[in-house]
């Protein structure tokens, strides 16, 4: 079976600009940032959607946002403000079926979101 994209990434067949890794979880920049900092967050493990998680990921997204808590720091929008989004399915406009959480910040950011 064919990998998905974040699937390579993790396995390093896909380059990125890498900011954070650890057992479970990978960070990199968006490709096509949409604020002047735009990471994605993302477990290594391969689940498809939000809507696939189980009790048994738990405590990988509560990593995640401790990952984003040090991210933030690091990029400097801690304390000024930032956005963690994860995008589910069709109508929020999924583009990669393998469960990310943008991190957005370094600009004002309006709400709702679009
Ligand atoms: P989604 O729309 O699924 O929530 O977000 C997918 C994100 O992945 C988009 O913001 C898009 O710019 C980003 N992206 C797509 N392909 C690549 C890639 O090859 N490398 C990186 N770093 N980001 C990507
Ligand atoms: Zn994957």
């Amino acid at each position: 079976m064919e990998e998905c994209l974040f699937c390579s990434i993790v396995n390093k067949k896909v380059p990125a600009n890498i900011v954070y890794e650890d057992e479970q979880v990978i960070a990199f920049r968006d490709i096509n940032p949409q604020a002047p900092v735009h990471l994605l967050i993302v477990p290594k493990k391969h689940i498809p959607t939000i809507v696939d998680l189980t009790s048994e990921d738990k405590d990988l997204i509560g990593e995640i946002y401790l990952v984003a808590q040090k991210l933030a720091s690091q990029e400097s929008i801690a304390q000024c403000g930032f956005r963690i989004v994860a995008n589910c399915n069709a109508d929020a406009g999924q583009a990669v079926f393998h469960i990310h959480f943008h991190l957005l910040g370094g600009r004002k950011l309006g709400w709702p979101p679009g």
